[in-house]
C-alpha cells in the first residue's frame, strides 16, 4: 500500500499525474511545507517500475525538507520524478503537461532541474507556470556551480576534521560521475592541487577528465573500493550499502549526490568503520540555496555567501558527531527534525 510504504515519512501530499496525450507519467511528493512552500528538483528517470519511481521521490522529498531546512532556507521539502527515458520520451507537449500540474498547486511546489531535466527544460516550463526556480532570469541560472562550490568547501572541511590537513593540496580524491557538478568539482580540485581518480558510465567525460585534470580512470564497478582518500559520489544515489562500506578505503565521503546512503544503517556503519561522512543533503545544498535567492532583489553577494555558510554546518556537525559518538547522519538528521519542530511549534 501506498500508505504503508516504507518511505513514507508523514508527507503531507503525494500526487500522481498522467497525461495520455503527451504520455506523461509523473509523482510529487511533498513532504513539508512548514517553512514555506515545498522546494526541490523534478528529475525524469526510465525507472524500472512505478514503485521504484515512489521510493525514490518519497526519499528525496523528505531529503529536500532536511536540505533547506539546514541551509537555513524559508522553504519546505518536495520532488517530483517524471518517469521515462529523457532522450526518448521527452517532447514539449510532455513538458507542457508536466508545467500545468505544477500550476495547478498554486506554489504550494516550487520546481528547478535535476536528473535528465535541463535549463532549456525548466525555461520551457517557465512559460506555463511562475512556480520554477533556476531560470536565468532573476537569478544565478544553473544551480551546479553552486552545489560544486559548496561540495568543494565541504570536502575541505572532512579533509581538515578527519585527516588533520589545512587543504586538498595532495589529497587523492575519487570523483564518481562527472556532469555538472562533478566536473566542475574535479576542476576546483585540481586547481588546490588534489590528486584525482574518476569514473563515469560516458567514456568521453573520462577522458576528459584525464586530459584536463591528469586524472587517473578507476573501474566503475569497483569504483568505491579505490585507494584514495575522499569518496565522492557525484553521480546517483545509494552507492553506500551493506556491501560497498566494507571495501571503502576512503576515510573521508563527501560528494555532491543526492541520497548516497542505501538506508539509515549505512550511516552508522561508515561512523563505526572510522569513515567521517558529509551527510548529503547538508554538503549539495549549494544548488538549492542559489535558486532560493533568485528573484528580483537577487544579489549574487549574498547568494554566495549562504553558500558559504555550508562548510561551518558540517563543521559542526563533525564536532557534534565526534563529541557524542554518535554517526554524522544522525547527528545531522537530528538537527534537521528539531529545527522542523521549532517551526511546528511557531505556526500552531
Ligand atoms: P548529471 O546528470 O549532470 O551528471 C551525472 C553524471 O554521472 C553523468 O556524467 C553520468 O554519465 C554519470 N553517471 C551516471 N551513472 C553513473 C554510475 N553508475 N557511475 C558513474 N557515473 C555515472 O547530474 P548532476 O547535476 O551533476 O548531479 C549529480 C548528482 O548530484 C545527482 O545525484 C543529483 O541529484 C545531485 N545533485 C545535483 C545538484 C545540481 O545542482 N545539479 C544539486 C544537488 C544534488
Amino acid at each position: 500500500s501506498v500508505f504503508e510504504h516504507c518511505q513514507f515519512d508523514n508527507h503531507e501530499a503525494v500526487y500522481f499525474c498522467r497525461d495520455e496525450a503527451s504520455g506523461l507519467c509523473a509523482i510529487i511528493a511533498l513532504h513539508s511545507t512548514l517553512r514555506g512552500p515545498a522546494m526541490g528538483g523534478t528529475r525524469m528517470v526510465p525507472y524500472a517500475s512505478d514503485e521504484e519511481a515512489l521510493t525514490d521521490v518519497l526519499r528525496l522529498s523528505r531529503g529536500m525538507t532536511f536540505k533547506n531546512v539546514m541551509a537555513g532556507l524559508p522553504f519546505g521539502g518536495g520532488k517530483a520524478v517524471i518517469i521515462g527515458d529523457p532522450a526518448k520520451d521527452k517532447s514539449a507537449a510532455l513538458l507542457q503537461a508536466y508545467a500545468v500540474e505544477i500550476e495547478r498547486l498554486q506554489g504550494r511546489f516550487v520546481t528547478g532541474e535535476d536528473v535528465g531535466i535541463g535549463m532549456a527544460d525548466v525555461q520551457a516550463m517557465s512559460s506555463v507556470t511562475a512556480h520554477i526556480r533556476g531560470v536565468p532570469d532573476g537569478g544565478a541560472g544553473d544551480p551546479s556551480p553552486f552545489t560544486a562550490s559548496g561540495v568543494y568547501d565541504g570536502i575541505v572541511a572532512a579533509v581538515r576534521h578527519r585527516l588533520d590537513r589545512g587543504s586538498v593540496e595532495g589529497i587523492h580524491v575519487l570523483v564518481q560521475g562527472l556532469g555538472a557538478v562533478g566536473m566542475r568539482l574535479a576542476e576546483r580540485l585540481f586547481a588546490a592541487g588534489a590528486r584525482l581518480s574518476v569514473t563515469d558510465t560516458n567514456p568521453n567525460r573520462v577522458e576528459e577528465a584525464r586530459e584536463r585534470f591528469a586524472a587517473e580512470a578507476v573501474d566503475i564497478a569497483s569504483c568505491c573500493a579505490a585507494d584514495v582518500d575522499v569518496y565522492a559520489p557525484c553521480a546517483l544515489g545509494a552507492t553506500l550499502d551493506a556491501a560497498t562500506i566494507p571495501t571503502l578505503k576512503a576515510s573521508v565521503v563527501a560528494g555532491g549526490a543526492n541520497n548516497q546512503l542505501a538506508t539509515a544503517e549505512d550511516g552508522r556503519r561508515l561512523h563505526e568503520r572510522g569513515i567521517l561522512y558529509a551527510p548529503d543533503y547538508v554538503i549539495n545544498a549549494g544548488g538549492v540555496i542559489s535558486t532560493a535567492h533568485a528573484g528580483p532583489s537577487f544579489d549574487m553577494g549574498r547568494m554566495l555567501d549562504h553558500v558559504g555558510r555550508i562548510a561551518g554546518t558540517l563543521e559542526d556537525i563533525f564536532r557534534l558527531s565526534k563529541a557524542e559518538g554518535l554517526p554524522t547522519s544522525v547527528i545531522a538528521d537530528r538537527l534537521a527534525r528539531k529545527r522542523l519542530a521549532d517551526a511546528a511549534a511557531t505556526t500552531r
